[in-house]
Formats: C-alpha cells, sequence, structure tokens
C-alpha cells in the first residue's frame, strides 16, 4: 500500500494519550476528532507523578533526561493554552531500606555513574522530622506531578467547544470512518482484543491510590518508602500505588486501602494515619507490554489507516509527549517508521514478523 500523509485523523480516547495526541496534531496542524465512549480510564486514577528514577536498581529510567524535557515543554504548551496549573515540582524522598542501598545510592550520588546527574544524597538533619530513615535517605529533585484528570477535563471541554469531540465509541471493525484517512488507537486497555488479533498482548495492571486528608505536618516533599505519599496541599496527601496482573477490572479492595495506609505510616516517626482519613479510593488499569515499553505505529498492511498509541504503562506522564512525537514522526513521514524499542516487531507473536 503506497504511503499518503493523512489529511484528518480520528483519535479515539479521551485519556492522557488520546489527549496528549489532540495537542499534537493541533501542534502540527493537523486536522483531527477526538472520540470517547467514557468507560473506565487509567487517567483518571493516575497520580500523574514523574521520576527520572527506577528505584528498586537506582538507574536512570528509559531516555529519562529527553523524555523529561519534552515532557516539561509540552505540559508548558498546554498550560498556557488552557489557561490552568498543571505541572507541580515537587522532589521525592527516597526512604534507604537498608544500609547497602544507602551506600549504593551513596556512591552513585557522588559522580561517575548515570543515574549521578538525577539523584542527590541527602544529610539526615535535612530530612524533615516527620520522616522515619533509620537507613537515611536520599533525594530526587526533578520530580512532581501532572493533575492528569485536570488535563483531560479542560482538553474534553475545549474539543466540545471547537466542535472535535463525540462521545462515540469505536473498534476496528468499525473500519476508519467516512471522512478519516487514519485512526489514532489512544483506547489504553481498551485497545487489548483489537490488538490481539495480531499477535500483540497488552495487559492489563491494576492499581489502587487513596486521598487522605491530615492534620500531620508532613512537610512539602513526596516520600518513597516503596509506597509513596505526594502532597497535594491544604492537608491533603495522595498514596499509592498498587501494582497486580491478576485483576481485570477497576475495582478497589479493602485490603489495598489498609496496605497503602500502613505503608504511609511506616514512613513516618509518628504513625497517624487511620482509614477515617481516606477521602477517596480508586482502581484503574494501566495498559503494559511485556517490555514496559508501549506500542505505536502501524499494525498489518490489511489496515493501513491504523495507528497504535498505547502501553504507556506506569509512566504515561513522563514518556507521553514523546510517544506522540513520534506517532505522529511515523504517521506524518517525518521519519520512515517508529524506533524499533516502541514497535510491534519486538514482539515474537506478531503476525506480520
Ligand atoms: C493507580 C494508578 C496510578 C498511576 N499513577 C501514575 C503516575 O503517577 N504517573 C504516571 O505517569 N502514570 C501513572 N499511571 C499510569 C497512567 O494512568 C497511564 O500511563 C495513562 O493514563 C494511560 O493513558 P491512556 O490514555 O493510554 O489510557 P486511559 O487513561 O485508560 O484512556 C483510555 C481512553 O479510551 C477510552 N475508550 C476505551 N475503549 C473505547 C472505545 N471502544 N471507544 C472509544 N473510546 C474508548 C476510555 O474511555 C478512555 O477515555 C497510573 C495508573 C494507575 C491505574
Amino acid at each position: 500500500m503506497e504511503f499518503r500523509v493523512p489529511r484528518k485523523v480520528l483519535i479515539v480516547g479521551g485519556g492522557l494519550a488520546g489527549t496528549l495526541m489532540a495537542w499534537g496534531c493541533q501542534e502540527r496542524g493537523v486536522d483531527f476528532e477526538q472520540w470517547s465512549n467514557g468507560s473506565p480510564a487509567a487517567s483518571d486514577v493516575a497520580a500523574g507523578m514523574f521520576n527520572p528514577v527506577s528505584f528498586r536498581r537506582i538507574l536512570p529510567q528509559w531516555d529519562a533526561a529527553n523524555q523529561s524535557a519534552r515532557a516539561r515543554e509540552v505540559f508548558s504548551i498546554v498550560e498556557n493554552a488552557l489557561g490552568i496549573d498543571l505541572w507541580h515540582d515537587v522532589p521525592i524522598i527516597r526512604i534507604f531500606p537498608d544500609a547497602q542501598y544507602a551506600a549504593l545510592w551513596t556512591e552513585r550520588a557522588r559522580g561517575g555513574h548515570e543515574v549521578t546527574p538525577f539523584i542527590e544524597s541527602m544529610p539526615a538533619d535535612f530530612l524533615h522530622p516527620s520522616i522515619n530513615a533509620p537507613y537515611g535517605a536520599g533525594m530526587v529533585p526533578d520530580a512532581g506531578w501532572v493533575n492528569v484528570r485536570l488535563l483531560t477535563e479542560k482538553s474534553r471541554a475545549l474539543q466540545l467547544q471547537n466542535g472535535k469531540w463525540k462521545n462515540h465509541s469505536w473498534s476496528m471493525r468499525d473500519g476508519c470512518p467516512p471522512g478519516f484517512d487514519a485512526v489514532v488507537d489512544c483506547r489504553g486497555v481498551g485497545a487489548a482484543a483489537d490488538l490481539a488479533q495480531f499477535g500483540l498482548e497488552l495487559r492489563r495492571n491494576h492499581g489502587e491510590v487513596i486521598t487522605v486528608q491530615t492534620a500531620m505536618d508532613w512537610g512539602a516533599q513526596t516520600v518513597n518508602n516503596v509506597t509513596w505519599t505526594l502532597p497535594l496541599g491544604n492537608g491533603a496527601f495522595r498514596i499509592g500505588s498498587t501494582y497486580r496482573w491478576d485483576i481485570e477490572e477497576p475495582v478497589v479492595l479493602e485490603k489495598s486501602l489498609n496496605h497503602l495506609l500502613r505503608q504511609a505510616n511506616l514512613a513516618r516517626i509518628k504513625p497517624a494515619l487511620l482509614a477515617s482519613d481516606v477521602t477517596s479510593h480508586l482502581a484503574g488499569l494501566r495498559p503494559s507490554c511485556f517490555d514496559r515499553r508501549p506500542i505505536l505505529g502501524r499494525v498489518s498492511t490489511q489496515h493501513h489507516w491504523y495507528v497504535a498509541c498505547t502501553g504507556w504503562g506506569t509512566r504515561g506522564v513522563s514518556i507521553g509527549p514523546t510517544m506522540v512525537d513520534w506517532t505522529l514522526d511515523a504517521m506524518l513521514g517525518i521519519t520512515s517508521d517508529v524506533p524499533d524499542e516502541v514497535h510491534p516487531k519486538r514482539f515474537r507473536t506478531f503476525t506480520k514478523n
């Protein structure tokens, strides 16, 4: 099939991926319409945190410097266009789990490691007095959160006003609707059944977060002891997350709420949170792939108009703006294809392989 640059694109999905794709099309002058059927979105649950460091092994996240810079740039453009604050810089305090981890962090923070630009050591007397860190703690200064829900709600209102939004369901069997030359699939886990036809497994990673209201002075930084506690201001904190592969629906579990409360309390010298402090408890399904990389681009010659943009996993905020760039660059013929690391061909089961 001969390559043609699409004149009008249908973006399916009203979560973070669909929203950023709409902004990407707008930035490049590509005509689009956005459809969503209102089914549960991971983006309505996401804490929206960005963090360039993988704490498990004290390493930078995938392409962290480039992706963080692009995220900052794109969200700033959107903030200005919508006239709202979305981006919040909030450093993360990582509580060390043991002496060995503390030694490794300190060594890497000192210099000469790829993670060095992203982490700092922290003298004990710099720690907020509420924090319980018997082995010490380190800091990630260039971290924070984006108000994803506010972004999707305000963007939807704008697209509605511009006549570019429809409450409408779509799936592969509907084909490319009249008037459009391409469909960009931003349905999150809603794309799983269609992608499976091409041997692409999109997994559902179940996660829960809670919000609490407390009178305790817990400082203005995010505290991470595997579970994170993110200050939202005025005594509200978001606490998350859980990660499970065995639950296929976005249901909340009391066990998870108790686990998150217990973990948040463990990070403090005076454990104070009670179940009665919880003001919300939400669950969602993160669209995820086997190697934690998204699925972008064309998946079939027969459905040449279909372009995937999903599988953003746990890190939609950090990677999203770059994933939109890569998808649009390939769709518009600026690059010959999406990079190998997000290409469907990396799935051994991909039917085109
Ligand atoms: C508990 C939890 C905490 C998280 N915390 C963070 C975090 O701190 N930082 C971070 O970066 N990421 C976080 N994430 C991950 C983040 O939510 C995802 O990376 C991102 O939101 C995925 O966005 P999406 O648009 O691809 O999918 P979704 O948000 O799920 O959106 C899918 C959209 O498609 C629509 N749709 C589905 N099927 C159809 C259909 N057939 N027709 C039309 N529309 C359809 C849905 O209604 C929805 O609008 C978290 C996720 C969870 C669950």
